[in-house]
């Protein structure tokens, strides 16, 4: 459990395997890892609180970087998990993953699951209220479960959402309904941005999850937020305006540029927290110099 008093941040690395198109080239695959914490690029090495190389599984990803976090958010704190790297350096398949393949799901929907599960087996008089907002649908979903002694009821929230600009509410009350209107809301944004590719290089895409719980027996009530943030591409943004957004993990500075990004941390970072950015790299030789900045970007985020 993250102790209420101070925010923990958690740097950790993952090497993406080489794709074909790499390998046709004859490029070289160049990190060198010792042991869980350490990587080496040209000699250069690089700690980090743990290191992953190329078979790393979606499960143990999840597992090391995002299970302990859920169980906090679940206890009533915050919680943030950032990924960063270049384009194509596996950010969106560490945090998404594929949303149905339970073998290939990333962090999100084992998250939505982990939370589901959490609640099927509670056998408590409890009353949850959950929130999932993404910058990549445009739905807002929510889902109000009611559980009572080996009982699961589902109703409408009756304290209706607040309106958010641009976002249809949805009702959902499984993990698979929540895995299935993201599908649908990403399917109208395509249609909506004509290059989907290059403009989640170039924006960063935000995923709330917003659990509310009160035990209608004693009245005590519980509330914490995650926010799942697949940074945008690392060569397409400035490192400084990076540097200024996590900027307030350090001081009360709020930086003038990039202010959206500030505000979640802030509100994630604001008195009880875990905090995990997990810096993502290609193997390439041919991406050697990008690799280096962005393991140097994540020695100072430490
Ligand atoms: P980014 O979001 O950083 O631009 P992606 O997550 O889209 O990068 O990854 C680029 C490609 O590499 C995708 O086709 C993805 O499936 C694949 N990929 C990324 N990481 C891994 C991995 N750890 N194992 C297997 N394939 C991966
Ligand atoms: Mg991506």
């Amino acid at each position: 459990m993250a102790d209420p008093a101070e925010c923990t941040i958690k740097v950790m690395c993952r090497f993406r395997p080489l794709n074909n198109s790499e390998v046709a080239r004859g490029d070289k695959y160049i990190p060198k890892f010792t042991g869980e914490d350490q990587v080496s690029i040209s000699g250069k090495p690089f700690m980090f609180d743990r290191v992953f190389g190329s078979n790393t599984t979606q499960e143990q990803m999840y597992k090391a970087s995002a299970q302990m976090i859920v169980k906090d958010v679940l206890e009533g704190y915050n919680g943030t998990i950032f990924a960063f790297g270049q384009t194509s350096s596996g950010k969106t398949h560490t945090m998404e993953g594929s949303l149905h393949d339970p073998d290939n799901m990333g962090i999100i929907p084992r998250i939505v699951q982990d939370i589901f599960n959490y609640i099927y087996s509670m056998d408590e008089n409890l009353e949850f209220h959950i929130k999932v907002w993404t910058t990549t649908s445009v739905f807002l979903l929510y889902s109000s479960l009611s559980v009572t002694k080996n009982n699961l009821s589902v109703h409408e929230d009756k304290n209706r959402v607040p309106y958010v600009k641009g976002c249809t509410e949805r009702f959902v009350c499984s993990p698979e309904e929540v895995m299935d209107t993201i599908d649908e809301g990403k399917a109208n944004r395509h249609v909506a941005v004509t290059n989907m590719n290059e403009h989640s290089s170039r924006s960063h895409s935000i995923f709330q999850i917003n659990v509310k719980q009160e035990n209608t027996a004693t009245e005590q009530k519980l509330s914490g937020k995650l926010y799942l943030v697949d940074l945008a591409g690392s060569e397409k943004v400035c490192l400084m305006c990076y540097m200024n957004s996590f900027q307030p993990v350090y001081t009360t500075y709020v930086p003038y540029r990039d202010s959206k990004m500030t505000r979640i941390l802030q509100d994630s970072l604001g008195g009880n927290c875990r905090t995990t950015m997990v810096i993502c790299c290609s193997p390439s030789s041919y991406n050697e110099a990008e690799t280096k900045s962005t393991l140097m970007f994540g020695q100072r985020a430490k």
